[in-house]
């Protein structure tokens, strides 16, 4: 008989053991399934994602990590050190964000799934696991990463990020970006690891295959004038990591019961150092839709709160990816530059200074979604559906009449706004959703 569930996942790195985790503390029973094969690699972890790992009481995961470190940038002319991020070792970071999952009372099965046998709304789903097993649930998350199938994606230019730990010393300290006309470099030592350096190059420019074609591309990338001979000392520990690491959007269309997470739904490139942040918050924004469903409520609506979170997200990470490469003019006529500097189009990645109107958007509401008017603004181009405990529509209509209470009022000031909205509201009818976002 197949064992059965309110909610599988599939796919335990950071996105889906974190979702399993949350859903499973808010008593949904849920089964989480992945492989545990996590290679050993370094990547950096912003401050943000440090701070939900702490609120969420994963001290255990964040010990995966190290202290900030500084960064050093070279790039679009620019020499500088700025505030850093953590070095994680992510199959470390994995395992501790899975054990928690356990801990936290997720049915755990170290295994891959094989197969969706059934997907429907009404009847849930039917997986069959690479061990035999067969699990029922009435929803699925799908967190499989880069490798979740997906009928209709989209994509940006192909990157293709090659990786490996150096035998020799880094020759900086803390983390180190670089732009180099072949494409961009991360560099990094972590103290329980050793050095890491990743190369991105674009995808078509690697001939032939196997370690021999990566370890060849790696050489001719490091040759390059620029770096005066810095890594002639460096060899490479061990096989060298090959991965997909272009901006893709799998979910344009959420495929009920099926509701896809992280890089499941939109993989980002690694030149934003989005991307765990990404995993995570997509994981706390998958809870209310999954928690809507369960109980019976209006697909509808869940469907387009959590679109609208990843279409918006694959939008503006495209087009923030896009001014980053377009900094570098002196690089401009390299193939590789030339291709990022002109996705997906010329439309500004941030809402503009006009751009302030009320819109109607699915939020979270005391944990229910719920149908509100959001404000946007440019400081809040997710929308602000709530400040100081007002619903934003009512603020506005008070500070018209003089009476919005002081703190809302010096909120309103500082998004320019202390009568209100200057003419009469333009109440977009958007079919479109927001997280709630308060002041
Ligand atoms: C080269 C590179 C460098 C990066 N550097 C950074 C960085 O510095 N900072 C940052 O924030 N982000 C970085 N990212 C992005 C970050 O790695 C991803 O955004 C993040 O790992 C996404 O988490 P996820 O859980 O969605 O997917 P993944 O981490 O890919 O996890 C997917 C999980 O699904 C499992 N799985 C796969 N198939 C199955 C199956 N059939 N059944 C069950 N389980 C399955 C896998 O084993 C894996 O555990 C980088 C990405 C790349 C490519």
């Amino acid at each position: 008989m197949a064992a059965c569930f309110d909610v599988a996942v599939a796919g335990g790195g950071p996105a889906g053991a974190f979702a399993a985790r949350e859903l499973a503390r808010a008593g949904i029973r849920t089964i989480l399934i992945d492989p545990a094969t996590t290679r050993p690699r370094l990547e950096g972890l912003g401050e943000r994602v440090a701070h939900i790992l702490r609120q969420k009481e994963l001290e255990d995961a964040l010990q995966a990590a190290s202290a900030p470190m500084r960064r050093s940038v070279r790039w679009a002319g620019l020499n500088e050190t700025a505030n850093g991020e953590r070095l994680v070792r992510r199959h470390d970071f994995d395992a501790a964000l899975r054990k928690a999952a356990l801990e936290a009372g997720v049915a755990v099965r170290t295994t891959r799934l094989r197969r969706i046998e059934q997907a429907d709304l009404e009847t849930g789903v039917a997986l069959s696991l690479a061990d035999g097993e067969t699990i029922t649930a009435r929803l699925l998350i799908d967190a499989r990463g880069r490798q979740a199938p997906s009928a209709n994606r989209q994509k940006g230019p192909k990157t293709l990020a090659i990786a490996g730990r150096l035998s020799g010393p880094v020759p900086h300290s803390g983390t180190h970006v670089e732009a180099t006309p072949q494409g961009w470099t991360w560099s990094a030592a972590e103290p329980d690891f050793g050095p890491w350096l990743q190369i991105c190059i674009d995808a078509d420019d690697l001939s032939g295959a196997g370690q021999a074609a990566l370890a060849e591309r790696m050489r001719a990338f490091l040759a390059q004038t620029q770096f005066d001979n810095r890594f002639d000392a460096c060899g490479f520990e061990g096989d060298l990591l090959a991965r997909p690491a272009g901006l893709v959007l799998s979910a344009p269309e959420l495929p009920l019961p099926v509701l896809p997470i992280g890089d499941a739904a939109v993989a980002i490139d690694p030149l934003s150092g989005h991307g765990l942040f990404w995993a995570i918050s997509s994981a706390l924004a998958a809870v209310p839709s999954v928690t809507t469903l369960l109980e019976g409520g209006d697909p509808d609506l869940a469907t387009r709160f959590y679109r609208h979170r990843v279409v918006g997200t694959f939008w503006r990470q495209a087009r923030i990816g896009r001014d980053f490469y377009r900094l570098e003019t002196d690089l401009a006529v390299h193939p590789f530059w030339a291709a990022r500097a002109a996705w997906p189009d010329n439309e500004p990645a941030h809402a503009t200074a006009g751009d302030i109107r009320l819109v109607q958007r699915v939020i979270v509401d005391g944990n229910r979604l719920r149908e509100r008017e959001v404000l946007i603004t440019p400081q809040d181009p997710e929308g602000v559906a709530f400040v100081c405990g007002l619903p934003v529509s009512d603020l506005l209509d008070l500070s018209r009449t003089g009476s919005a209470p002081a703190e809302a009022l010096r909120w309103l000031e500082s998004r320019g706004l202390p009568s209100g909205l200057p003419d009469q509201p333009q109440k977009a009818t958007e079919n479109q959703t927001r997280m709630r976002e308060t002041a």
